[in-house]
Protein backbone atom coordinates (compact mmCIF):
# COMPACT_ATOMS: atom_id res chain seq x y z
CA UNK A 1 0.00 0.00 0.00
CA UNK A 2 2.88 2.34 1.25
CA UNK A 3 4.90 1.77 -1.89
CA UNK A 4 2.03 1.66 -4.31
CA UNK A 5 1.51 5.21 -3.08
CA UNK A 6 4.93 6.27 -3.42
CA UNK A 7 5.35 5.06 -6.83
CA UNK A 8 2.03 7.12 -7.83
CA UNK A 9 3.49 10.27 -6.15
CA UNK A 10 6.78 9.63 -7.82
CA UNK A 11 5.35 9.27 -11.07
CA UNK A 12 3.14 12.63 -11.06
CA UNK A 13 6.11 14.45 -9.38
CA UNK A 14 7.91 13.17 -12.84
CA UNK A 15 5.12 14.63 -14.91
CA UNK A 16 5.21 17.99 -13.53
CA UNK A 17 9.05 18.40 -13.03
CA UNK A 18 9.29 17.39 -17.11
CA UNK A 19 6.61 19.99 -17.48
CA UNK A 20 8.85 22.35 -15.68
CA UNK A 21 11.63 21.34 -17.11
CA UNK A 22 10.23 21.98 -20.61
CA UNK A 23 9.70 25.77 -19.60
CA UNK A 24 12.79 26.22 -18.04
CA UNK A 25 14.62 24.71 -21.57
CA UNK A 26 11.96 27.25 -22.88
CA UNK A 27 13.25 30.40 -21.02
CA UNK A 28 16.67 29.23 -21.14
CA UNK A 29 17.89 32.40 -19.07
CA UNK A 30 18.92 31.09 -15.90
CA UNK A 31 22.09 29.42 -16.39
CA UNK A 32 25.30 30.09 -15.28
CA UNK A 33 27.33 27.67 -13.38
CA UNK A 34 25.72 24.71 -11.92
CA UNK A 35 22.35 26.42 -11.92
CA UNK A 36 21.03 23.38 -13.93
CA UNK A 37 17.53 23.33 -12.92
CA UNK A 38 16.29 20.16 -11.31
CA UNK A 39 13.11 19.60 -9.26
CA UNK A 40 9.73 21.12 -9.40
CA UNK A 41 10.25 25.07 -9.30
CA UNK A 42 9.45 27.92 -11.69
CA UNK A 43 12.10 29.59 -13.87
CA UNK A 44 14.36 31.10 -11.36
CA UNK A 45 13.13 34.66 -11.52
CA UNK A 46 9.92 34.67 -10.13
CA UNK A 47 10.90 34.85 -6.10
CA UNK A 48 12.13 38.54 -7.18
CA UNK A 49 8.86 39.20 -7.99
CA UNK A 50 7.04 38.16 -4.76
CA UNK A 51 7.02 41.34 -2.36
CA UNK A 52 6.75 40.39 1.36
CA UNK A 53 5.36 43.02 3.62
CA UNK A 54 4.67 41.47 6.91
CA UNK A 55 3.61 45.11 8.38
CA UNK A 56 0.35 45.32 10.70
CA UNK A 57 -2.03 46.42 7.94
CA UNK A 58 -3.12 48.99 9.61
CA UNK A 59 -4.12 50.03 13.33
CA UNK A 60 -3.38 46.98 15.73
CA UNK A 61 -6.39 48.29 17.89
CA UNK A 62 -9.25 47.38 15.36
CA UNK A 63 -10.33 44.40 14.04
CA UNK A 64 -7.80 43.09 11.17
CA UNK A 65 -5.75 45.91 12.16
CA UNK A 66 -2.54 43.70 13.44
CA UNK A 67 -3.06 41.37 10.56
CA UNK A 68 0.32 41.01 8.63
CA UNK A 69 -1.09 39.05 5.68
CA UNK A 70 -2.70 41.12 3.40
CA UNK A 71 -4.04 38.46 1.57
CA UNK A 72 -4.40 34.76 0.53
CA UNK A 73 -0.59 33.78 0.14
CA UNK A 74 -0.42 30.39 -2.09
CA UNK A 75 0.71 32.58 -5.14
CA UNK A 76 3.35 34.04 -3.39
CA UNK A 77 4.66 31.19 -1.67
CA UNK A 78 4.54 28.84 -4.78
CA UNK A 79 6.85 31.57 -6.81
CA UNK A 80 9.52 31.67 -3.42
CA UNK A 81 9.73 27.79 -4.87
CA UNK A 82 12.75 28.06 -7.41
CA UNK A 83 14.40 25.66 -8.88
CA UNK A 84 16.76 23.78 -6.67
CA UNK A 85 20.50 25.32 -8.21
CA UNK A 86 21.57 28.57 -7.51
CA UNK A 87 24.58 30.63 -8.45
CA UNK A 88 25.69 31.84 -5.14
CA UNK A 89 24.79 30.81 -1.08
CA UNK A 90 24.86 33.81 1.35
CA UNK A 91 24.21 32.47 5.25
CA UNK A 92 23.67 34.72 7.43
CA UNK A 93 24.15 33.97 11.23
CA UNK A 94 23.01 35.95 14.22
CA UNK A 95 24.68 34.15 17.54
CA UNK A 96 22.46 33.43 19.94
CA UNK A 97 19.78 34.77 18.44
CA UNK A 98 16.11 32.70 18.27
CA UNK A 99 12.39 33.48 18.31
CA UNK A 100 12.86 35.94 21.71
CA UNK A 101 15.27 37.69 20.75
CA UNK A 102 14.58 38.55 17.35
CA UNK A 103 11.20 39.44 18.63
CA UNK A 104 13.01 42.13 21.44
CA UNK A 105 14.48 43.54 18.95
CA UNK A 106 11.45 43.85 16.48
CA UNK A 107 9.59 45.53 19.73
CA UNK A 108 12.20 47.84 21.16
CA UNK A 109 13.40 49.38 17.32
CA UNK A 110 10.74 48.43 14.85
CA UNK A 111 7.37 48.29 17.11
CA UNK A 112 5.15 45.02 17.69
CA UNK A 113 3.47 45.14 14.59
CA UNK A 114 6.33 46.28 12.42
CA UNK A 115 8.54 44.18 10.18
CA UNK A 116 12.34 43.50 10.88
CA UNK A 117 13.91 45.02 7.51
CA UNK A 118 15.01 41.92 5.18
CA UNK A 119 14.76 39.21 8.49
CA UNK A 120 10.85 39.25 8.24
CA UNK A 121 10.91 39.39 4.65
CA UNK A 122 12.00 36.37 3.78
CA UNK A 123 9.20 34.12 2.27
CA UNK A 124 10.21 30.56 3.37
CA UNK A 125 10.65 29.76 7.12
CA UNK A 126 10.83 26.64 9.19
CA UNK A 127 12.82 25.60 12.26
CA UNK A 128 15.90 23.60 12.86
CA UNK A 129 17.47 21.42 16.25
CA UNK A 130 20.34 22.15 17.46
CA UNK A 131 21.36 19.68 20.32
CA UNK A 132 25.24 18.87 19.98
CA UNK A 133 26.57 15.72 21.46
CA UNK A 134 28.44 15.04 24.75
CA UNK A 135 32.04 14.19 23.82
CA UNK A 136 32.13 11.24 26.27
CA UNK A 137 28.94 9.36 26.93
CA UNK A 138 27.96 10.60 22.44
CA UNK A 139 24.68 11.07 23.91
CA UNK A 140 22.84 14.18 23.09
CA UNK A 141 23.47 17.34 24.78
CA UNK A 142 20.79 19.32 24.85
CA UNK A 143 21.75 22.98 24.78
CA UNK A 144 24.82 23.24 22.18
CA UNK A 145 27.55 25.92 22.11
CA UNK A 146 28.86 28.43 18.86
CA UNK A 147 31.54 25.78 17.94
CA UNK A 148 29.29 22.80 17.76
CA UNK A 149 26.69 24.58 16.36
CA UNK A 150 28.74 25.70 13.71
CA UNK A 151 30.42 22.59 13.27
CA UNK A 152 27.10 21.22 12.14
CA UNK A 153 26.05 23.30 9.77
CA UNK A 154 29.39 23.58 8.29
CA UNK A 155 30.23 19.86 8.05
CA UNK A 156 27.32 18.12 8.49
CA UNK A 157 28.37 16.39 11.61
CA UNK A 158 27.21 16.82 15.40
CA UNK A 159 30.12 17.01 17.86
CA UNK A 160 30.64 18.34 21.21
CA UNK A 161 30.27 21.75 22.71
CA UNK A 162 33.76 23.67 22.11
CA UNK A 163 34.74 20.79 19.29
CA UNK A 164 35.62 23.05 15.82
CA UNK A 165 35.71 21.24 12.74
CA UNK A 166 35.81 17.60 13.79
CA UNK A 167 33.37 15.01 14.78
CA UNK A 168 32.67 13.64 18.35
CA UNK A 169 36.04 11.48 18.31
CA UNK A 170 37.98 14.71 17.35
CA UNK A 171 38.16 13.62 13.31
CA UNK A 172 38.64 16.54 11.04
CA UNK A 173 35.41 17.47 8.95
CA UNK A 174 35.75 19.23 5.93
CA UNK A 175 33.33 22.50 5.72
CA UNK A 176 31.27 23.87 2.89
CA UNK A 177 33.80 26.82 2.43
CA UNK A 178 36.47 24.35 1.94
CA UNK A 179 34.51 22.42 -0.76
CA UNK A 180 33.46 25.50 -2.57
CA UNK A 181 37.15 26.32 -2.58
CA UNK A 182 38.16 22.93 -3.61
CA UNK A 183 35.05 23.42 -6.49
CA UNK A 184 36.27 26.24 -7.70
CA UNK A 185 33.75 28.47 -6.31
CA UNK A 186 34.64 32.11 -4.50
CA UNK A 187 34.57 32.12 -0.80
CA UNK A 188 34.06 34.78 2.23
CA UNK A 189 33.69 34.80 6.03
CA UNK A 190 32.41 38.08 7.54
CA UNK A 191 32.17 38.43 11.21
CA UNK A 192 31.95 40.85 13.96
CA UNK A 193 33.34 38.71 16.15
CA UNK A 194 37.10 37.90 16.23
CA UNK A 195 37.94 35.86 13.56
CA UNK A 196 39.16 32.92 15.70
CA UNK A 197 35.65 32.79 17.32
CA UNK A 198 34.17 29.82 16.77
CA UNK A 199 31.42 30.14 14.08
CA UNK A 200 33.97 31.96 11.57
CA UNK A 201 36.53 29.50 12.68
CA UNK A 202 34.55 26.12 11.56
CA UNK A 203 34.56 27.09 8.03
CA UNK A 204 38.46 27.25 7.89
CA UNK A 205 39.55 25.29 10.94
CA UNK A 206 39.84 22.12 12.41
CA UNK A 207 41.06 22.14 16.55
CA UNK A 208 40.03 19.95 19.42
CA UNK A 209 38.81 23.00 21.70
CA UNK A 210 37.44 26.58 20.54
CA UNK A 211 40.21 28.61 22.42
CA UNK A 212 42.80 27.25 20.28
CA UNK A 213 43.10 30.82 18.27
CA UNK A 214 47.11 31.13 18.01
CA UNK A 215 50.15 28.79 18.52
CA UNK A 216 50.44 29.92 22.48
CA UNK A 217 46.97 28.44 23.78
CA UNK A 218 46.78 25.78 21.16
CA UNK A 219 50.35 24.04 22.82
CA UNK A 220 48.05 23.37 25.86
CA UNK A 221 44.95 23.03 25.00
CA UNK A 222 45.25 21.56 21.92
CA UNK A 223 48.67 20.05 21.39
CA UNK A 224 47.75 17.52 19.20
CA UNK A 225 46.68 20.24 16.59
CA UNK A 226 49.99 22.61 16.88
CA UNK A 227 52.32 22.52 13.98
CA UNK A 228 54.96 21.57 15.82
CA UNK A 229 53.06 18.23 16.99
CA UNK A 230 52.08 17.47 13.71
CA UNK A 231 48.92 18.90 13.43
CA UNK A 232 47.26 21.47 11.33
CA UNK A 233 48.49 24.15 13.39
CA UNK A 234 46.13 27.07 15.39
CA UNK A 235 42.83 28.37 14.06
CA UNK A 236 44.48 31.33 12.73
CA UNK A 237 47.01 29.40 11.11
CA UNK A 238 44.83 26.94 9.47
CA UNK A 239 42.25 30.30 8.52
CA UNK A 240 45.43 31.51 6.66
CA UNK A 241 45.76 28.31 4.85
CA UNK A 242 42.22 27.84 4.12
CA UNK A 243 43.03 31.30 1.53
CA UNK A 244 39.32 32.42 1.44
CA UNK A 245 39.43 35.17 -1.37
CA UNK A 246 37.27 37.60 2.00
CA UNK A 247 37.85 37.07 5.37
CA UNK A 248 36.38 40.43 7.22
CA UNK A 249 36.60 40.95 11.13
CA UNK A 250 38.20 41.25 14.13
CA UNK A 251 41.22 39.33 16.52
CA UNK A 252 44.31 41.41 15.22
CA UNK A 253 45.79 40.10 18.49
CA UNK A 254 46.41 37.00 17.60
CA UNK A 255 48.61 37.92 14.35
CA UNK A 256 50.85 39.05 16.53
CA UNK A 257 51.47 35.73 18.05
CA UNK A 258 54.86 33.67 16.59
CA UNK A 259 54.67 30.26 14.87
CA UNK A 260 56.79 27.81 16.51
CA UNK A 261 56.95 25.79 13.67
CA UNK A 262 56.29 24.89 10.25
CA UNK A 263 56.92 26.77 6.72
CA UNK A 264 56.81 30.29 8.69
CA UNK A 265 58.53 29.14 12.03
CA UNK A 266 60.01 31.98 13.87
CA UNK A 267 57.38 35.06 11.99
CA UNK A 268 54.21 36.33 13.32
CA UNK A 269 50.80 35.34 11.79
CA UNK A 270 50.48 38.96 10.42
CA UNK A 271 53.89 38.15 8.97
CA UNK A 272 53.03 35.02 7.41
CA UNK A 273 49.55 36.65 5.95
CA UNK A 274 51.73 39.28 4.04
CA UNK A 275 54.41 36.29 3.23
CA UNK A 276 51.30 34.10 1.64
CA UNK A 277 50.01 37.41 0.09
CA UNK A 278 47.13 38.36 1.78
CA UNK A 279 45.98 42.07 1.64
CA UNK A 280 45.44 43.30 4.95
CA UNK A 281 43.14 46.60 5.38
CA UNK A 282 42.86 47.99 9.24
CA UNK A 283 39.81 50.21 8.91
CA UNK A 284 37.37 51.08 6.90
CA UNK A 285 38.51 53.79 4.76
CA UNK A 286 41.21 51.04 4.05
CA UNK A 287 38.67 48.66 3.01
CA UNK A 288 37.06 51.15 0.39
CA UNK A 289 40.06 51.24 -1.67
CA UNK A 290 40.52 47.46 -2.56
CA UNK A 291 39.10 46.65 -5.42
CA UNK A 292 39.35 42.70 -6.00
CA UNK A 293 40.09 39.81 -3.78
CA UNK A 294 41.44 36.65 -5.20
CA UNK A 295 43.46 33.22 -4.76
CA UNK A 296 46.15 35.75 -5.65
CA UNK A 297 45.50 38.33 -3.44
CA UNK A 298 43.02 37.35 -0.83
CA UNK A 299 41.64 40.11 1.50
CA UNK A 300 42.20 40.13 5.18
CA UNK A 301 40.35 42.80 6.78
CA UNK A 302 40.47 42.90 11.06
CA UNK A 303 39.23 45.95 12.37
CA UNK A 304 39.89 45.51 16.38
CA UNK A 305 41.72 43.61 18.02
CA UNK A 306 39.79 41.88 19.87
CA UNK A 307 35.79 41.51 18.91
CA UNK A 308 33.88 44.68 16.81
CA UNK A 309 32.71 46.97 19.66
CA UNK A 310 28.82 46.77 19.67
CA UNK A 311 26.84 49.13 17.75
CA UNK A 312 24.77 50.13 21.28
CA UNK A 313 25.72 51.10 24.65
CA UNK A 314 25.47 48.54 27.66
CA UNK A 315 22.28 48.73 29.76
CA UNK A 316 22.72 45.70 31.80
CA UNK A 317 19.88 44.12 33.92
CA UNK A 318 20.06 43.63 37.35
CA UNK A 319 18.22 42.15 40.06
CA UNK A 320 15.16 44.41 40.46
CA UNK A 321 16.05 46.34 37.33
CA UNK A 322 13.08 45.76 35.92
CA UNK A 323 11.28 47.98 38.46
CA UNK A 324 13.49 50.95 37.69
CA UNK A 325 12.85 53.88 35.10
CA UNK A 326 12.75 52.62 31.57
CA UNK A 327 15.61 52.90 29.29
CA UNK A 328 15.89 54.23 26.01
CA UNK A 329 18.92 52.34 24.33
CA UNK A 330 21.75 55.37 22.76
CA UNK A 331 25.06 54.92 20.60
CA UNK A 332 28.28 52.86 21.81
CA UNK A 333 31.04 55.89 21.61
CA UNK A 334 33.53 53.41 21.08
CA UNK A 335 32.21 52.11 18.50
CA UNK A 336 33.60 54.93 16.21
CA UNK A 337 34.61 54.64 12.73
CA UNK A 338 34.36 50.62 12.84
CA UNK A 339 32.29 49.12 9.86
CA UNK A 340 29.16 48.09 10.19
CA UNK A 341 28.01 44.94 9.76
CA UNK A 342 25.73 45.55 6.91
CA UNK A 343 28.88 47.76 4.88
CA UNK A 344 31.22 44.63 5.40
CA UNK A 345 28.98 42.13 3.87
CA UNK A 346 28.21 44.65 0.42
CA UNK A 347 31.95 45.15 0.32
CA UNK A 348 32.44 41.02 0.24
CA UNK A 349 29.10 40.55 -1.92
CA UNK A 350 31.07 42.99 -4.21
CA UNK A 351 33.89 41.22 -4.15
CA UNK A 352 33.39 38.04 -4.55
CA UNK A 353 30.66 38.76 -7.21
CA UNK A 354 31.45 37.40 -10.50
CA UNK A 355 31.88 33.93 -13.16
CA UNK A 356 32.41 31.66 -10.48
CA UNK A 357 29.59 32.07 -8.06
CA UNK A 358 30.51 32.08 -4.45
CA UNK A 359 29.65 31.18 -0.70
CA UNK A 360 29.59 33.47 1.79
CA UNK A 361 28.92 32.99 5.68
CA UNK A 362 28.12 36.75 7.30
CA UNK A 363 27.97 36.67 11.49
CA UNK A 364 26.49 38.82 13.69
CA UNK A 365 28.35 37.31 16.66
CA UNK A 366 27.86 39.73 19.30
CA UNK A 367 23.77 39.22 19.71
CA UNK A 368 25.14 36.36 21.61
CA UNK A 369 28.00 37.60 23.45
CA UNK A 370 25.82 40.64 24.95
CA UNK A 371 23.56 38.20 25.91
CA UNK A 372 25.75 36.51 27.89
CA UNK A 373 26.40 40.14 29.61
CA UNK A 374 22.32 40.43 30.71
CA UNK A 375 22.76 43.80 28.16
CA UNK A 376 19.23 44.11 26.36
CA UNK A 377 20.51 47.31 24.35
CA UNK A 378 23.92 46.03 23.30
CA UNK A 379 21.92 42.73 22.18
CA UNK A 380 19.18 44.57 19.88
CA UNK A 381 22.03 47.40 18.81
CA UNK A 382 23.68 43.95 17.11
CA UNK A 383 20.03 42.68 15.81
CA UNK A 384 19.63 45.75 13.69
CA UNK A 385 23.00 45.08 12.56
CA UNK A 386 21.89 41.30 11.57
CA UNK A 387 19.20 43.30 9.61
CA UNK A 388 21.46 45.66 8.10
CA UNK A 389 23.45 42.31 6.68
CA UNK A 390 20.02 40.33 5.85
CA UNK A 391 19.09 43.58 3.77
CA UNK A 392 21.80 43.93 2.34
CA UNK A 393 22.04 40.24 0.96
CA UNK A 394 18.78 39.89 0.24
CA UNK A 395 19.03 42.85 -1.74
CA UNK A 396 21.63 41.24 -3.61
CA UNK A 397 19.47 38.25 -4.12
CA UNK A 398 16.81 40.22 -5.83
CA UNK A 399 18.82 41.88 -8.42
CA UNK A 400 20.92 38.75 -9.16
CA UNK A 401 18.44 36.21 -9.39
CA UNK A 402 20.71 33.20 -8.99
CA UNK A 403 21.69 33.59 -5.00
CA UNK A 404 20.43 31.88 -2.13
CA UNK A 405 20.11 33.76 1.00
CA UNK A 406 20.00 31.81 4.28
CA UNK A 407 19.42 33.34 7.66
CA UNK A 408 19.08 31.57 10.98
CA UNK A 409 20.12 31.35 14.54
CA UNK A 410 23.03 28.83 16.13
CA UNK A 411 20.85 28.03 19.04
CA UNK A 412 19.23 29.84 21.53
CA UNK A 413 19.19 32.09 24.31
CA UNK A 414 18.51 33.10 27.60
CA UNK A 415 16.64 36.80 27.03
CA UNK A 416 12.91 36.51 27.61
CA UNK A 417 10.17 38.95 27.15
CA UNK A 418 8.36 38.94 30.85
CA UNK A 419 5.57 40.99 32.10
CA UNK A 420 6.29 44.64 32.27
CA UNK A 421 7.80 45.62 35.54
CA UNK A 422 7.76 42.19 36.82
CA UNK A 423 10.39 40.81 39.30
CA UNK A 424 12.39 37.36 38.79
CA UNK A 425 14.47 35.63 40.51
CA UNK A 426 16.72 36.75 37.53
CA UNK A 427 18.00 39.76 36.27
CA UNK A 428 15.63 42.65 34.54
CA UNK A 429 15.47 45.84 32.84
CA UNK A 430 12.94 47.81 31.45
CA UNK A 431 12.90 49.29 27.94
CA UNK A 432 10.96 52.15 26.50
CA UNK A 433 9.96 50.90 22.64
CA UNK A 434 9.07 52.39 19.27
CA UNK A 435 6.05 52.23 20.13
CA UNK A 436 6.03 54.24 23.05
CA UNK A 437 5.28 51.29 25.21
CA UNK A 438 7.36 49.40 27.62
CA UNK A 439 9.06 46.14 27.53
CA UNK A 440 10.76 44.16 30.20
CA UNK A 441 13.61 41.76 29.60
CA UNK A 442 14.97 39.03 32.17
CA UNK A 443 18.23 37.14 31.71
CA UNK A 444 17.29 34.09 34.27
CA UNK A 445 20.30 31.57 33.64
CA UNK A 446 22.40 33.34 36.15
CA UNK A 447 22.40 35.92 38.80
CA UNK A 448 25.74 37.61 37.14
CA UNK A 449 26.11 39.52 33.55
CA UNK A 450 28.80 38.07 31.87
CA UNK A 451 27.70 34.36 32.74
CA UNK A 452 24.24 33.81 31.08
CA UNK A 453 24.22 30.90 29.34
CA UNK A 454 22.52 29.53 26.02
CA UNK A 455 19.23 27.29 26.33
CA UNK A 456 17.99 24.21 23.81
CA UNK A 457 14.90 25.85 22.06
CA UNK A 458 14.66 24.77 18.31
CA UNK A 459 16.14 27.74 16.08
CA UNK A 460 14.01 29.78 13.19
CA UNK A 461 15.80 29.21 9.66
CA UNK A 462 14.54 31.41 7.11
CA UNK A 463 15.13 31.63 3.09
CA UNK A 464 15.11 33.20 -0.12
CA UNK A 465 15.58 32.17 -3.85
CA UNK A 466 16.51 29.01 -5.58
CA UNK A 467 17.01 25.91 -3.16
CA UNK A 468 15.46 28.05 0.01
CA UNK A 469 12.45 25.29 0.22
CA UNK A 470 14.94 22.94 2.29
CA UNK A 471 14.40 24.98 5.50
CA UNK A 472 10.65 24.29 5.26
CA UNK A 473 9.21 22.40 8.34
CA UNK A 474 11.57 21.05 11.10
CA UNK A 475 14.89 20.23 9.75
CA UNK A 476 18.33 19.76 12.09
CA UNK A 477 21.60 22.13 11.75
CA UNK A 478 23.39 19.74 10.04
CA UNK A 479 20.86 20.02 7.13
CA UNK A 480 22.10 22.93 5.53
CA UNK A 481 25.74 21.42 5.02
CA UNK A 482 24.17 19.06 2.24
CA UNK A 483 21.67 21.37 0.81
CA UNK A 484 23.82 24.09 0.64
CA UNK A 485 26.52 22.00 -1.24
CA UNK A 486 23.87 20.32 -3.52
CA UNK A 487 22.36 23.65 -4.10
CA UNK A 488 25.84 25.05 -5.12
CA UNK A 489 26.46 21.97 -7.29
CA UNK A 490 29.74 20.98 -5.38
CA UNK A 491 31.23 18.01 -5.54
CA UNK A 492 31.74 17.84 -1.44
CA UNK A 493 34.79 14.27 -2.44
CA UNK A 494 36.93 17.12 -4.58
CA UNK A 495 39.84 18.19 -3.37
ZN1 LIG B 1 27.37 32.16 23.52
Amino acid sequence: MTNLGSRKARTAFAVSAVAVLGVVAACGSNGSNGSNDSGPGNSGDTASKVEINRQAAGDITTHGGAKRLSGDQTQAIADSIQRSKAKNVILVIGDGTANQELTLARDYQWGAGAQIPGIDQLPLSGDYTTYALDKTTKKPDYTTDSAASGTAWATGTKTYNGGVGVDVNGKPQRSILQIAKANGRKTGNVTTTELQDATPAVQVAHVAQRKCYGPVATKTLCAPDALSNGGLGSITEQLLAARADVTLGGGWKTFQETADAGEYNGKTLEVQAKERGYQIVRSGSELDGITQANQDKPLLGVFADGNLPRLWGKATATKGGGKEPAVTCSDNPEFGATPKLGTLTKKAIDLLKGNEGFFLQVESGSVDKANHDADPCGQIGETVQLSDAVTAALEFAKNDKDTLVIVTGDHAHTSQIIEVGSDTPGLTRTLNTKDGGLLTVNYGTSLEPGEEQHTGGQVRIAAYGPGGANVLGVTDQTDPFFYITDVLGLDRNKQ
